[in-house]
């Protein structure tokens, strides 16, 4: 064998894919409407996920986890995303909660919560609050020390699977007048006193994946539970975000393959004006940008992964880039779905319509496109890009 790069996965990330897409046909798509209707919690995905060690993949084997890498981990989740978006939020936000701990966290803080992780008890992440969106620096819950103890109090908003998680990372300021570099991030459980949810969010989409607000009245934790150093909370949170945005890529290109593998299905079986609609080039050429724009998007998104599991210098630019290019492909790939379908797209009784709504927040959360692109912008100016 030469060492010519093939760009090609290798046979265990296949491997992967193929396993989780078994479990996807059998566990998460048949519930994926009823998910979406009812807005529940997809139990019967988290449970399939669980049972084979996709729910928290990431985690490393010395913890008790899976040791996926950072593309098997992409691979997991833009097969659930495929199925459904909702579902895919497990693996995703296990991994966006618990990231912070395994970049700046102790070892005692590392075996104690990720073991637990693996195990199957989740790990949401809480940097959002009502006034701090895009601007995250600007923190207004609390934590002051108090002896062997730190005492929170805020709100948290937009917390992703908040009530189902049994853990938080919770950012907070420990210095107000120090901004960015007075945050410090901690870990806090669902059970610790003081601690409590506001209702799910009424949402356009992913509506499986409860978002609720989480509020913190003088919760008193150990001062131990403080992830890595005081003050650098917000850099533990940031690069963090660097590596899953390229998760949030994941279930982009996921849930546009799904829509595109549906567009495709119903263009050969439905007839019009005495033949398949497939065979009009109008409809032809849509189709050909679809899967142009998909397989684009997937590249981008496995080249990011191979620096995340790398940590390269250019991680930043490329997570940014991976997100924001497979949210919009996404979004326009799963609105031309649609369209394929015609006024049947437009309906309930197809899944097309739900992957559009779905498809949407991935050019919000985790910073919206427009954030995406100013810390494209500031990478580019910084001269901190490579080229392959
Ligand atoms: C369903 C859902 C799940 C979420 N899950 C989580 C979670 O688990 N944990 C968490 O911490 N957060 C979570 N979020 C929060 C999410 O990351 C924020 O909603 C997002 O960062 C945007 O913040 P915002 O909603 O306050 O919008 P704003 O910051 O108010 O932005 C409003 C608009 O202004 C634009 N804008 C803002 N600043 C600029 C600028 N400088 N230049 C150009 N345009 C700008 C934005 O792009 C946007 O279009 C979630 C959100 C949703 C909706």
């Amino acid at each position: 064998m030469s060492d010519y790069p093939m760009y090609a996965l290798s046979e265990e990330h296949q491997a992967i894919r193929e396993a989780v897409r078994a479990i996807c046909d059998a566990k998460v798509a048949p519930f994926a409407a009823e998910v979406d209707e009812q807005a529940r919690y997809p139990r019967e995905a988290a449970e399939a996920l669980q049972a084979a060690d996709f729910h928290a993949p990431h985690v490393p084997e010395a913890y008790g986890g899976a040791g996926a890498d950072a593309l098997a981990t992409v691979l997991v989740i833009e097969e659930i995303a495929r199925a459904d978006v909702s579902a895919s939020l497990i693996p995703a936000v296990n991994k966006l909660g618990s990231l912070p701990v395994m970049i700046g966290g102790s070892e005692e803080l590392k075996q104690k919560y990720l073991g637990r992780l693996a195990a199957g008890e989740g790990f949401s992440y809480c940097l959002s609050e009502p006034d701090a969106g895009s601007d995250a620096a600007n923190q207004k819950t609390r934590a002051v020390r108090d002896g062997d103890a730190w005492v929170l109090n805020g709100t948290k908003r937009w917390i992703s699977n908040a009530g189902e998680s049994e853990f938080y990372t919770v950012l907070a300021t420990t210095d107000p007048d120090a901004r960015s570099k007075g945050i410090s991030a901690f870990v806090v459980e669902k059970g610790d006193a003081g601690v409590s949810f506001g209702a799910p969010e009424k949402k356009l989409g992913i509506k499986g994946s409860p978002t609720r607000e989480v509020y913190f009245d003088n919760v008193r934790i150990p001062a131990d539970r403080i992830i890595g150093e005081e003050g650098k909370g917000f850099e533990y949170a940031m690069k963090t975000l660097d590596h899953t945005r390229v998760t949030i890529a994941a279930q982009a290109v996921g849930v546009a393959q799904g829509a595109l593998d549906y567009a495709l299905g119903y263009a050969k079986e439905r007839q019009q004006f005495g033949k398949a609609i497939a065979d009009f080039q109008g409809l032809q050429f849509l189709l050909a940008d679809m899967g142009m724009k998909v397989e684009a998007a997937r590249q981008l998104t496995y080249a990011a992964a191979g620096r995340s599991e790398r940590g390269d210098a250019d991680l930043t630019f490329f997570g940014a880039a991976a997100k924001c290019f497979a949210s919009d492909v996404a979004m326009e790939v799963t609105t031309n779905a649609v369209q394929v379908l015609g006024g049947y797209g437009y309906t309930r009784d197809y899944p097309v319509e739900r992957m559009m709504r779905d498809a949407k927040i991935t050019q919000i959360y985790e910073g919206t496109n427009q954030v995406q692109r100013i810390v494209m912008a500031r990478q580019l100016l910084a001269g901190v890009q490579s080229e392959i």
